[in-house]
This record gives structure tokens, C-alpha cells and sequence, in this order.
């Protein structure tokens, strides 16, 4: 692993006493165990010999890559404007602070960036160039982009991990990528026509998952064992709380489960948010079973502090007391200290395999992110990465480059340029980019409070009687029926809603399972045109689809634009209102009948199979 020093620009390693990492290789898969170091991939280091004439390597030319240069008007770090980090911000400084109208500033303005074809560098970690770039390279990523995202990484994100010598990054394409190859480390296929129960390996998960997850899982034949949740998200304790499934496994099932799979932040669907304190419990108990947890992160910077505050504000409840969860060491950033530490802050044993990805901060598009683990993981994911992905798109990983590190000219070059070219763009730095994702923050916590705002007002049927008939009379009853309740997301990019069917006037006359579907069909109706996601979608096992997850839909408020996230949130509330007018099973087979007419739209073919039916 002392390959890995060679590469490493900045980054200080933790200070305090600290105990090496535990093995886990008993846990890593035949394949992975059998692994060898690319041949090839060492090559790597002798191309960088000052004046070597490379005889050896099967690259193609350089001057033959059809492209000069790459471009891009890119934004500035602060383009968007940031919310407080302080839970206790006033909401109308919150509104105001989070607003999205672009400044007359020249904040907003794009800024000229320019990945050139060859840069004089020959610091492998700071030449930003097409020669470079495009060309084959080693599997832990693209050595600028890799130091930068090491530096962030062990410095900023996460600057208390408490192994000795810290942990160590590999990047991937993205953290569907980071997943697979996590997996394919970390566990044996089982195939039920050949193998012996006892070699059915395991996984936990959250009782309402990612269903890309759970796809990549299944194929394997690993038991996929759901562990129960409540607001925050996973549950140490208690009945089906991570304690009671792992000490009551039924070994007639396969082993006792060793991993975990976890979104730990604006979890995908049920938006929780886990704090130190949950993550400490858990963390003991994955330590007394030996359990690898894999934390899957990409809407970590989307914490939003004001969620709690303007709940509890437009509930007539008092607001929460904010807890702190500080764990020694600064990032350097207010903004990053604001934020829950991952589990990697609590790992003493290194069990922890954190996935982040540029997917939501930058794009989906980009294919890149970064796993963060303890060196012998890492070493053996980059021995994965050698014959599958190679690494991450160079086309990308220079772009990525180049807008967070900038051109990398020496003082003299510098000093040769002209003025007008000196002004020009010089990348947005370590301080830039967490400002960058600072911004992205406080625009999706102002969408989740709009969104929340109208859904909180929606959530009553509201019918007003008078007792007697009497014309005159003077007072009038008013019933309340909840129909649908939620939380303010404390982060992430949703809004887990829960139906409570259980009010709705056809209840005992067909099963709610029925009104589910029928009440999705009619969101995708005219006047209301609305698409969100049922809850069976993230249901990890059929127990759990039948019984819970036709209770609830997931409403994502990222993507469409600002004023749609207005009608759409009216549109849910006003379809549900009126879906719970329904009174006769005939209406609920119109409802049906109408979705037959799907077939009809080519548009809406589709929408079968985004629905998993
Ligand atoms: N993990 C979770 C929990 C997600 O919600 C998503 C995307 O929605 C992903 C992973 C996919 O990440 P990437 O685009 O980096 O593969």
C-alpha cells in the first residue's frame, strides 16, 4: 500500500495515538482474493521517467486525440446563495439568505475554463492537460482530480477517522460503480442449484431502500435482510433494530449477515437524517458482530438545519433542541463542521466503506465519484478496478480537474501573462468548491421548504356540518380528517409521504393495496399531471411491499423547476383531497379504466416500466 504515499499531495495524517486498522480479508471474495496487480497498471510508473523513450506501453499517440482543447463556460463557486448552518435562524432570514434569484453581482456570471492539450507540468499531480488525461492512466483516478479529492477527503470531509495512518481514496464512476465493486469484494456469489445454505452470505439493509441497491444485490443469491427504521433512520435497538436480527439470525437462512448497506443522509426514499449519537450505536454493534458497513452518501450536503425549526413553526409545536455533533478535529469549514460525521469518524477498526459521488453536486452525467476506506480495501477495489472500469472517463476527470484546481502554471509562467489572462480563471480551489456545495444546499433547502409549506397545508380533509339543519342556526361543526402526514426532509432530495388510507370512505370496502394504486393513476391524471414514486418501489422484501409500502409515495423536489414544484405540490394535495371524495368502487375502475388510455399516448408508455410493474 506504500503506493499509495507516492501519489498523496497534502493531507496530514491524524495526530493522536491510534490503533492500525482490523483485517477483514477473511471477508473478501474468492475473486478478490485471487487478484493480482496488473501487470500493466505497474508500467505506470516508469512512463513518468524524465526523457524515457516508451517502448513498452500499448498507448496510441497523443497528437492523434481529435480534440485540441476542452472548454467550458463554467459557473462561479458562488453562484447560489448559501442558507445558515444555525438550526435556530429566524425562517424569514432563512427565506430571504436561501433565495435563488441571481444577484447583479458577477457572482452569477460563467467564467471561461480551458483544459489544454499539453501542460508544461511534469508533476503528474498538477499537469491538468488532453496528453494526460486521455490517455490510459492508473486505476486510482486521475492524479490531480485524486489529490485534490484525497486532500478534501482526509482534511475537510473527514478529518477525525481514528485508525492509524487515516483512510485512503479510490475513484470510481460513480457510487452505483463504488457499490458493485464494493460488493464484488466483499462477497461471494450464491447460487441455490450448486451451493450449500451455509455459504449464503448476507446483507442488512433499511427497512425502505435504494432500489438500485437492492438490484445489484439480488443477482448475487445474498440474503437481503431488512433492519427497522424510525425518523432518523436505522434502529439499534429493539425489535428489528440491527441488535435483535443480528442476534436472533437463523442460520437455516445462510450466514449471519456481514454487511451493511446504509444511505445515512437524506436516505433515498425516507429522507432521515442519522445523528453521532445513532451512529455510535449502531457503529457498537456492527463492531460485536463484525459487520462491514457500507455507507452510501450522495446527498450528504444536503443537511438542511432550518427543517426541524420550520416544522415544529408551522405544526403550533415547539421546536426540537439542536444537538451537537462535533468530534474533535475542524474540517476548516463552518459549513462542513455543521454537518453529522460520517461513520468513518467513529471507524477504530476500519469497517466502514464510504461511496461519494460528483452525481448530485455536479452532475449525473459526470460518472465520477470516490470510495474512502481503509488502505487494504482500497488496494484491493483498485486491484477490481484494473480490469473493469480502468477508472473514470479522462474527457471528465480533467474537466473536474481543471475547474476545482485551475491551471497549474508555475510563478514564472504566472508572472509572463498578460494582465487580462492573469484575471482570468483560476480554478476554484479547496475553499471554492465547498462553497460550491454550501450554495447547492441552500437551494434545495429552500425547494424542500416549499414543498413542504403547501404539502403541510394539504393534509386535512376538512368538512365543516352544522348540527341541526336549521338555516339559521349559528354554529357549525368542523371535522378534520387526516388524510396524508410526513417530516420535513432533514435532508437529501425527498419527501417520504405516508397515506392514511385507512380514513378513506372505501376503506373496508376494497383493500387498501387498491386505493394505493388507484390514487397514483389519479395524480397522473388530468387536472392534477403529477408522477411520484409508490413506496413499493424501495421495498426490500415482499413482507414489507404487501404489509407497508403501498402506504406511501415519494415525492422528489429536486429536479423539476421552482414554479412547478409549486403546482406539483398543489396538484398532490388537490388530487388527494379529491380522491378522498371518492365514494363508489365504480369511480375507483373509471380511475383504472383511465390508465388504460396510457396505451394510446406514446409518451406515456414508459411509465410501466419506471413503475417496476
Ligand atoms: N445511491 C443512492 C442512495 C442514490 O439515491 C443514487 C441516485 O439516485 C445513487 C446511489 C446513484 O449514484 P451515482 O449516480 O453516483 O451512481
Amino acid at each position: 500500500m506504500a503506493d499509495f504515499e507516492h501519489a498523496y499531495q497534502g493531507g496530514t495524517a491524524p495526530s493522536f495515538a491510534a490503533m492500525e486498522p482490523l483485517d477483514f480479508s477473511h471477508y473478501y471474495s474468492r475473486t478478490t482474493v485471487a487478484r493480482q496487480a496488473s501487470s500493466m497498471k505497474d508500467f505506470y510508473k516508469y512512463f513518468m521517467i524524465p526523457g524515457i523513450g516508451n517502448l513498452a506501453g500499448g498507448l496510441p499517440n497523443r497528437k492523434y486525440f481529435p480534440y485540441d482543447t476542452l472548454e467550458a463556460q463554467v459557473a462561479q463557486p458562488s453562484r447560489w446563495v448559501a442558507t445558515p448552518n444555525d438550526p435556530n435562524a429566524l425562517a424569514e432570514k432563512l427565506a430571504a439568505a436561501s433565495s435563488v434569484k441571481k444577484k447583479k453581482s458577477d457572482t452569477s456570471a460563467p467564467i471561461h475554463m480551458t483544459v489544454p492539450h499539453g501542460a508544461k507540468s511534469s508533476n503528474p499531480l498538477t499537469k491538468i492537460d488532453l496528453d494526460t488525461a486521455l490517455q490510459y492512466g492508473t486505476a486510482q483516478g486521475y492524479p490531480p482530480l485524486y489529490s485534490f479529492l484525497r486532500q478534501f477527503t482526509r482534511d475537510h470531509l473527514q478529518p477525525n477517522i481514528p485508525y492509524k495512518g487515516g483512510a485512503e481514496i479510490i475513484l470510481t464512476v460513480g457510487n452505483t460503480d463504488g457499490f458493485s465493486k464494493t460488493l464484488e469484494c466483499l462477497s461471494n456469489p450464491w447460487n441455490p442449484d450448486h451451493d450449500w445454505i451455509g455459504e449464503r452470505e448476507g446483507i442488512l439493509v433499511e427497512a425502505f431502500s435504494y432500489p438500485n441497491a437492492l438490484g445489484a444485490v439480488r443477482p448475487r443469491g445474498l440474503t437481503v435482510t431488512p433492519v427497522a427504521i424510525d425518523g432518523e433512520g436505522l434502529v439499534a435497538d429493539g425489535p428489528g433494530g440491527m441488535e435483535d436480527v443480528l442476534a436472533n439470525w437463523d442460520t437455516s437462512l445462510g450466514k449471519r449477515p456481514h454487511l451493511l448497506y446504509t444511505v445515512t443522509i437524506g436516505q433515498n426514499p425516507t429522507s432521515g437524517v442519522l445523528s453521532l449519537q445513532r451512529r455510535k450505536e449502531l457503529y457498537a454493534v456492527c463492531s460485536k458482530y463484525n459487520v462491514i458497513i457500507i455507507e452510501d452518501e450522495p446527498y450528504w450536503y444536503l443537511q438542511f438545519p432550518s427543517a426541524a425549526t420550520l416544522e415544529a413553526m408551522a405544526r403550533g409545536t415547539t421546536p426540537p433542541t439542536p444537538v451537537a455533533h462535533t468530534l474533535g478535529k475542524s474540517s476548516g469549514y463552518p459549513y462542513l463542521d455543521s454537518l453529522v460525521p460520517s461513520f468513518l469518524n467513529v471507524d477504530t477498526d476500519g469497517r466502514v466503506v464510504r461511496l461519494d459521488t460528483f452525481s448530485k453536486t455536479v452532475a449525473p452525467g459526470c460518472r465520477v465519484g470516490w470510495i474512502t476506506a481503509q488502505p487494504n480495501i482500497i488496494e484491493r477495489l483498485l486491484r477490481i478496478t484494473e480490469t473493469s472500469t480502468q477508472q473514470p472517463s479522462g474527457f471528465v476527470q480533467s474537466m473536474l480537474a481543471e475547474l476545482v484546481m485551475g491551471p497549474q502554471v508555475s510563478l514564472e509562467e504566472f508572472k509572463k501573462k498578460s494582465r487580462d489572462d492573469q484575471a482570468s480563471f483560476s480554478g476554484w480551489k479547496m475553499d471554492g468548491w465547498v462553497r460550491w456545495i454550501e450554495g447547492l444546499r441552500g437551494s434545495y433547502e429552500r425547494r424542500m421548504q416549499r414543498m413542504s409549506t403547501i404539502l403541510d397545508d394539504g393534509q386535512f380533509y376538512v368538512k365543516q356540518g352544522t348540527p341541526n339543519k336549521a338555516a339559521d342556526s349559528e354554529w357549525a361543526v368542523i371535522s378534520k380528517t387526516q388524510m396524508y402526514s410526513f417530516d420535513w426532509p432533514r435532508g437529501g432530495m425527498f419527501i417520504w409521504v405516508k397515506l392514511h388510507f385507512e380514513t378513506h370512505p372505501l376503506f373496508s370496502a376494497v383493500p387498501a393495496q387498491r386505493l394505493a394504486h388507484a390514487l397514483w393513476i389519479f395524480f397522473t391524471l388530468k387536472p392534477y399531471l403529477v408522477l411520484v414514486s409508490p413506496g413499493a418501489m424501495f421495498s426490500p422484501t415482499d413482507e414489507i411491499r404487501e404489509a407497508e409500502g403501498y402506504k406511501y409515495f415519494r415525492l422528489c423536489f429536486a429536479a423539476v423547476e421552482e414554479p412547478e414544484i409549486e403546482r406539483c405540490s398543489n396538484s398532490f394535495a388537490n388530487a388527494v383531497q379529491k380522491f378522498w371524495t371518492i365514494k363508489s368502487v365504480e369511480d375507483l375502475d373509471r380511475i383504472d379504466g383511465d390508465a388504460d388510455s396510457y396505451e394510446a399516448q406514446p409518451e406515456l408508455m414508459d411509465l410501466s416500466s419506471i413503475m417496476g410493474c
